[in-house]
């Protein structure tokens, strides 16, 4: 999708700090990390959210599980732990509308989520 950062960063229009990839799948680190690791696990293909999946897309699932594991270990946090949040939508607090799972790790991630007001 042409007017879509995270297309063009896997285009190679945008530079990113890539850190890992496959044929589905692309991981590069958070421009404003939250974390001490802090990346975004992104499929290459511009799916939307996380409910878009269709028939057939399995593997880029698949990928997505791989990235996660490959990149944990390779940040040392795999044993220590991380969390992975996909943010869906305005309530969801999604900004990029491109689908990516976050991987945050490096120090104790806290509490799940706010509780409501
Ligand atoms: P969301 O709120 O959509 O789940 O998260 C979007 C994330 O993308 C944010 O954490 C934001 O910092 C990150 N981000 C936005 N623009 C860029 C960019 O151009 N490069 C990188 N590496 N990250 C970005
Ligand atoms: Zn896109």
């Amino acid at each position: 999708m042409s007017d879509c950062i995270f297309c063009k960063i896997i285009a190679g229009d945008i530079p990113s700090d890539t850190l890992w990839e496959d044929e589905n799948v692309i991981v590069f680190r958070d421009i404003d990390p939250k974390a001490p690791t802090h990346v975004l696990i992104v499929p290459k293909e511009h799916i939307v959210t996380f409910a878009d999946f269709k028939e057939g897309q399995g593997d880029i699932l698949l990928s997505m599980s791989k990235a996660a594991r490959a990149v944990a270990e390779a940040e040392g946090v795999l044993d220590s732990g991380y969390r992975l949040i996909v943010n869906n939508g305005p309530d969801g607090g999604q900004e990029v509308l491109h689908l990516h799972m976050h991987l945050f790790g490096g120090r104790p991630i806290g509490p799940m989520i706010k509780r409501a007001e």
